[in-house]
């Protein structure tokens, strides 16, 4: 089977079109539209709006959702998909509760090629680029398993965004568009790699665009990201402030807090200074330890001090501390399955 035949991610017309070519009258389009998007349907057998026979008839991959293999539920009710795609490869998928907010963390990517460091997903290697289809499901299976609306989707699970730039704006289409979610609500994440920032940025997305900085020098960065030998801090901040000027939304910047590596006072002053006039918002990011590598996770009085010295220097700071650690749901601790 083609990936074309795949129907999640298809609009309402584009589903209208399928569903005529298969003898079927053309108010039946509006009627899969709703049951793939509203009712999250996994299967022709829960729609029952359309003739049994017919349901009978049709292959179920065809819809091109993915099957859960695995859920666990951190105290905080955070809780990890393992979702098992039509290959049979596994990716995980996080969803976040809040009592005003349904978040769901995506992955794009089957594992990562960049290999950061810190990062669980990053140490196991990269596989294959996720589909809009395939990125469409994480969403739907999080929000009927809630059984309430997702509000979020942040693109902070296994992968590199900008590495699947296509299917990842395909998806950003369809969850904007048909499952309903403001462009505003939704956040991509990217290490930042050349030229991939402004590709992203004449797309004109009203997106909440967020880069992982991690160091306030060149040094630091190279030691915690490979890909930072081929890219200068000074020219991805550049094209951040090109972003910024492309789309008018200003960039949040991530920052994860290493324990004596990039948490110190002459840190905090260097990308204060980076950062000056700049539209920004900056997210501290408290380590969460992983098995692979053997950094510690700074203090609470260490975070609060970094924290207090970006705010003296009117840099708009807040600390994040991540959610579901006790299921490694949590940022960087998403890994590849076999
Ligand atoms: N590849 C993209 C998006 C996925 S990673 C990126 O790197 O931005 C999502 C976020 O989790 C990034 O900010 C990443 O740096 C962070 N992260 C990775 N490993 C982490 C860890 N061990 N503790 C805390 N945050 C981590
Ligand atoms: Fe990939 Fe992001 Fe992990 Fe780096 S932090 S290895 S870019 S997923």
């Amino acid at each position: 089977m083609s990936t074309q035949e795949v129907l999640l991610g298809k609009s309402l017309p584009q589903l209208t079109q399928w569903i005529t070519q298969q003898g079927q009258p053309s108010y039946r389009g509006k009627q899969l539209y709703q049951w793939l998007y509203e009712k999250g349907a996994n299967s022709w057998q829960d729609m029952t709006v359309f003739p049994q026979k017919w349901r009978e008839s049709q292959d179920n991959n065809i819809i091109g959702r993915s099957q859960i293999n695995y859920c666990s539920i951190a105290p905080d009710q955070t809780r990890k998909y393992l979702l098992k795609l039509a290959d049979g490869l596994i990716i995980e998928a996080v969803g976040i509760p809040t009592s005003k907010r349904l978040t769901v963390c995506v992955s794009s990517q089957v594992g990562c090629i960049m290999g950061c460091d810190f990062c669980a997903t990053g140490k196991g290697g990269f596989t294959r680029n996720l589909k809009a289809h395939e990125i469409i499901d994480q969403i739907l299976t999080v929000q009927k398993e809630f059984g309430e609306r997702v509000s979020n989707v942040v693109f902070m699970g296994m992968g590199e965004p900008l590495l699947n730039l296509p299917e990842v704006i395909k998806a950003v289409k369809t969850i904007n568009e048909d499952i309903g979610i403001g462009q505003r609500s939704l956040t991509i994440s990217t290490v930042g790699l050349p030229q991939k920032i402004l590709e992203l940025a004449h797309h004109q997305l009203q997106i909440t665009f967020a880069v992982s900085l991690h160091a306030s020098n060149q040094e630091v960065r190279e030691k915690l990201i490979p890909s930072a030998n081929h890219y200068p801090l000074s020219q991805l901040l550049k094209e951040c402030r090109e972003y910024v000027k492309i789309t008018g939304r200003r960039v949040t910047f991530e920052y994860i807090l290493l324990a004596g590596v990039n948490d110190l006072p002459h840190h905090a002053k260097e990308l204060a200074q980076h950062l000056r006039g700049f539209q920004t918002h900056v997210n501290l990011i408290p380590y969460n330890p992983i098995s692979e590598a053997d950094y510690q996770r700074p203090s609470k009085e260490r975070v609060n001090d970094f924290l207090n010295q970006l705010k003296q220097e009117n840099i708009a700071v807040s600390v994040r501390y991540s959610r579901g650690l006790e299921a490694d749901a949590a940022c960087g601790q998403l890994r590849i399955r076999s």
